[in-house]
């Protein structure tokens, strides 16, 4: 099981997770990242899910790294 987070607070809209993972990834109104289909834990974005997709390729794209990766609880990115 992966879980994906998103630090939004950190987000800087560079766009960089929307290219290269759309079916995870998207600007929402304010331009910043939100993971399609995640809950909202206070600032952060999260979403458990069996297939991380491209969601480890949008983690290593983020230029300032707030985009994090578990696998089976252990932080892998
Ligand atoms: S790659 Fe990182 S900084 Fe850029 S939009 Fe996505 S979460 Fe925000």
């Amino acid at each position: 099981m992966f879980k994906l987070v998103v630090e939004r607070d950190g987000c800087t809209s560079c766009g960089s997770c929307e290219d290269v993972c759309p079916e995870l990834f998207e600007l929402d109104e304010g331009s910043i990242a939100h993971i399609i289909g995640s809950k909202r834990v206070d600032n952060n974005d999260e979403l458990e899910t069996e297939d991380e997709k491209c969601g480890i390729d949008a983690a290593e794209s983020c230029p300032v790294m707030i985009i994090h990766v578990y696998e089976d609880g252990v932080e892998i990115l």
